[in-house]
């Protein structure tokens, strides 16, 4: 399993994060070069995506969780431009169906994971389920639980089923990386309100976001438990100040690249049984040209 590199942004794993000490501005301290888009970082992705889809033994995970305006989107729109479209797939998860409540809570997500080869994006996921039904447990009655649970158990018990789906997927060659885009609450204001008095954006603006809004504090309790309970070096959280929009981008990118450069992908070798084959080939296109 792999190690997570480096970063000032890494959520420790022994469960010593603290939202209120995260930054929702970018580190100066000497680190912040690392947000500069590295002038190649697209085709550095795009060149690793290649070697990860013809080694075929890796799959590779981003998950994204934000609060509302964010910057989700934008950020795996920058993030995957220039990577072939047919080495990756996005999945967005919105409130489960009505088939997804028919299954536990990991089903509509695990039947969405990357295959080997892959690069796969949760935008949103499983985590939800710790979140805003966390912050909003009504929800849990629409879930057709088995067995009444306290509310204090079951959050535990929900992350204890994510780590350790999360370890067996390591274990079996799914890089993941999950990616915690904290915006602070007045950049979110500023956002908002940029999307009330812009026409051209007033198709994102959502009466429901603001609402949510109101719940700021319990989220941030939520995400501060699910961070700490399920940061781990096979399935590392950063948590990426984002009131800075490029400077998120280029972090997120930056994680991803040094990570899939640490994990040595290289493109297969051939065995000696293929190199046969090869040489006989040879000879037969060989021989065809003369005839
Ligand atoms: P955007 O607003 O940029 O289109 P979004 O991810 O916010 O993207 P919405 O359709 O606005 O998409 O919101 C999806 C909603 O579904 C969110 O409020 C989210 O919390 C909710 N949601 C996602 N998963 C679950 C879940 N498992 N249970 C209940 N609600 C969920
Ligand atoms: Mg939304």
């Amino acid at each position: 399993m792999f190690e997570a590199p480096e970063s000032p942004y890494l959520v420790p794993f022994d469960g010593s994060f603290s939202v209120a000490d995260a930054t929702t501005t970018a580190v100066t301290d000497g680190h912040r070069h690392k947000g500069k888009h590295r002038k190649n970082a697209t085709e550095k992705l795009n060149q690793l995506q290649r070697v990860l889809a013809a080694g075929d033994r890796h799959a590779v995970l981003l998950v994204f969780q934000a609060m509302d305006a964010a910057g989700k989107d934008s950020t795996i729109r920058a993030v995957m431009q220039g990577v072939d479209p047919s080495g990756c797939q996005v999945f967005s998860f919105k409130k489960p169906s009505s088939l997804e409540l028919d299954h536990d809570f990991l089903w509509r997500t695990t039947c969405r994971l990357p295959e080997r080869g892959r690069i796969g994006i949760f935008n949103r996921s499983q985590y939800e389920e710790v979140l805003v039904v966390r912050v909003h447990p009504q929800i849990l009655a629409s879930q057709k639980l088995p067995r009444e649970l306290s509310l204090e158990n079951v959050w535990n018990e929900r992350l204890q089923s994510i780590r350790e789906q999360e370890e067996h997927l390591a274990r079996n060659g799914t890089v993941i990386l999950k990616f915690w885009l904290n915006v602070s609450k007045d950049e979110q204001k500023r956002r908002f309100l940029a999307r009330l008095d812009n026409p051209a954006k007033n198709w994102k603006y959502e009466p429901r976001d603001v609402v949510e809004r109101r719940h700021w504090d319990d989220y941030m309790l939520a995400y501060e438990d699910a961070l700490n309970a399920t940061s781990r070096p096979w399935a590392p959280w950063y948590a990426i100040p984002a009131d800075d929009k490029s400077y998120m981008r280029a972090r997120v990118a930056n994680t991803i690249i040094d990570t899939l450069e640490s994990i040595g992908l290289k493109y297969p070798e051939p065995s000696a049984d293929d190199r046969q084959e090869f040489a006989e080939s040879r000879a037969e296109l060989e021989g065809d040209a003369k005839r």
